[in-house]
This record gives structure tokens, C-alpha cells and sequence, in this order.
């Protein structure tokens, strides 16, 4: 059912509004100056808003303009309802965010149906953007292990590496990679694969600070970002994940390794020589005898 909220300074004008609406299946809620309509708007989730032009102290084109300011409210959609009827007025309304103008004294069956129009898109815009939200949410998440995936990867980290430069914070990635994991899904099939990923994801991002991104590069490799982190505490972290992983029992009888290559942000680095540096650090790991951590600076 939907909420609609009157703003009138008169009584008989809202009594008015009330009196078509009633009929309807709608919630009313009534103001009757601009102070009472935002206090309305805090306490109650609103749908739509019928607001008069002329009122005391505060006038409609004003009231608009400072919901419109509000996050939470700006969607919400105002059809002014007045008997001003001078093309600046209408103008006003919709450059103020109106998305309609009813003069009084209207027809009834038009301001019925003006009114459910409105609602009726302003749902379908609110269906959009939840939609959009999850699509852009499943774009940039793995699908088995629910964490970042290479394309979230790569904007935190752009985003990251901007910080860095600005502030001269300090910035580290961790690359790692499953030791002999094809031998693994080979011995164990690939469904208990699956799990592994799983669980290592998520023992991985219970040792990591709020502030750290792990993310999924591909396959059985992962990579995290670490903000204001120094290569020496990015190699500790490492070591401690390195550990904590060779001591993880899957299912209680699965266990495995990781080979860990690390790296800091420097002067003069982009955001692939970086990368680069990362990986040939794990390269590096695996190349030494894996289960290990390598620092390349
Ligand atoms: P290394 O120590 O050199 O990293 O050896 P490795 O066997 O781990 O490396 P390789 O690149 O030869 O093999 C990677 C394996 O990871 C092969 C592939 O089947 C497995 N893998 C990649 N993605 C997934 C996945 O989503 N699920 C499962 N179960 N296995 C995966
Ligand atoms: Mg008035
Ligand atoms: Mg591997």
C-alpha cells in the first residue's frame, strides 16, 4: 500500500485531497507547513507527495528543494497542487524537482490518475535501480567464493593506489597461489576442490584486517590488498597466512599449502609494474621450493 504525504497550510485543501483519496487503497498522511512535512518524511517511508505552492514561512518551491537535497528523500515524487496557474510558477515546480503541476479546481478522475501514474513509475524506477544494484553486485563477485572478483580487483586497487599517491600512505598487495592443487582436484575431484576454494577464502579473510581486499584473481590464485600496509608488515601478514593455511584441516582430513609473493607500492610505479612485481614475487615463492613467502621490492 502506498504512503502519501498532503502539505497544505488549509484545512479545506487537504480535507479536499483527502476526500478523492479516500477511496483508494492508500495511506494519508497530512502537514500542514513545510517543518511538519519534513518531520513526516524522517519518521515514515513516503511514496509520493502532493505539496501546496503557497504557504507561510516556508513556500512549496522551497519545502521541494530542501527534500530534494535529502539522500533518502530526493526519489521520492512531488506533484504540486495549487491554484497558481502563471507559466513561472509551473516552471519553478519542475525545475525544483516536480514532476507534476495540478491546478486547483481539477477533475477528479485526472488527479486520480495522475497521482497512481506517478506511483506507479516512481516503483518501477525503484525496481530499476534494485535491480541495477544487484546486477553490479554479481558482476564483481566470484560466483563459488561470494568474494571480489578480477574486475572489483581492479578498481579497489586503482582506487588504492590514488589514495597512496595522495596521502603518501603506503600500500602492499599479496599474491597467492595453491601449491600442486592440480594434483589435488586429481586425487580428490574437483567438486572437493570447490569446497577447498571456499573455506580457504574464508579463513583467509578472517585473519585479514576490516580494511584489507581479498579478491579472487582466477583459478587458485588470489591476491589482497593491503592500504596503508609497509612491506615488512605485508610480509608478516603473509608468513602468518602461510602458516595458519599449512595448519588448516579441511572437511578435517584436507590440508594444503600456499606460495606467497609480496610487494609495495614505490615511486614512479604504476598499477601494473606493481602488479608485475607481485607476481613474479609468488613466481619466485613457487620457484624456491613453494610453501614460502618472497618479498620483491
Ligand atoms: P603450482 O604449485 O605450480 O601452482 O601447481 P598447480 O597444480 O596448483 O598449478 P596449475 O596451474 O598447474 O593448476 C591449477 C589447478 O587449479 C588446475 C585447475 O583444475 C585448478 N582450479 C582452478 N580453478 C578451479 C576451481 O574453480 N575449482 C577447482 N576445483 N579447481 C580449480
Ligand atoms: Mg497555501
Ligand atoms: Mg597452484
Amino acid at each position: 500500500m502506498s504512503n502519501i504525504l498532503i502539505v497544505d497550510d488549509i484545512a479545506k485543501n487537504i480535507q479536499l485531497i483527502a476526500n478523492v483519496l479516500k477511496e483508494f487503497n492508500y495511506n494519508l498522511f497530512f502537514a500542514r507547513n513545510a517543518y511538519e512535512a519534513y518531520d513526516v518524511l524522517e519518521k515514515n517511508t513516503i511514496n509520493l507527495i502532493l505539496l501546496d505552492v503557497m504557504m507561510p514561512e516556508v513556500d512549496g518551491f522551497s519545502a521541494a528543494k530542501v527534500i530534494k537535497s535529502n539522500d533518502k528523500d530526493k526519489d521520492i515524487p512531488i506533484i504540486f497542487i495549487t491554484a497558481k496557474n502563471d507559466d513561472e510558477s509551473i516552471l519553478k515546480a519542475y525545475e525544483v524537482g516536480g514532476v507534476d503541476y495540478i491546478t486547483i479546481p481539477f477533475r477528479n478522475v485526472e488527479f486520480i490518475t495522475r497521482v497512481r501514474t506517478h506511483l506507479e513509475i516512481a516503483h518501477l524506477n525503484q525496481k530499476l535501480k534494485d535491480q541495477a544494484s544487484a546486477m553490479k553486485e554479481l558482476a564483481s563477485t566470484d560466483t563459488l567464493t561470494k568474494i571480489p572478483n578480477r574486475l572489483k580487483f581492479n578498481s579497489i586497487f586503482e582506487y588504492q593506489i590514488k589514495i597512496s599517491k595522495r596521502y603518501k600512505k603506503s600500500l602492499s598487495l599479496i599474491f597467492f597461489d595453491i601449491d600442486f592443487f592440480k594434483k589435488f582436484n586429481d586425487n580428490y575431484g574437483h567438486s572437493v576442490g570447490d569446497i577447498v576454494l571456499i573455506e580457504l577464502s574464508k579463513k583467509v579473510n578472517s585473519c585479514l584486517r576490516e580494511a584489507d581486499a581479498l579478491c579472487r584473481w582466477g583459478g587458485e590464485e588470489f591476491v589482497i590488498i593491503l592500504p596503508e600496509t609497509t612491506d615488512v608488515t605485508a610480509f608478516e601478514t603473509a608468513q602468518k597466512l602461510r602458516e595458519c593455511i599449512s595448519k588448516m584441516k579441511i572437511d578435517n582430513k584436507y590440508t594444503l599449502t600456499c606460495s606467497f609473493g609480496v610487494s609495495t607500492l614505490k615511486e614512479g610505479d604504476y598499477s601494473h609494474t606493481f602488479l608485475t612485481r607481485a607476481d613474479d614475487a609468488l613466481y619466485k615463492a613457487k620457484n624456491n621450493g613453494r610453501n614460502r613467502v618472497e618479498v620483491l621490492l
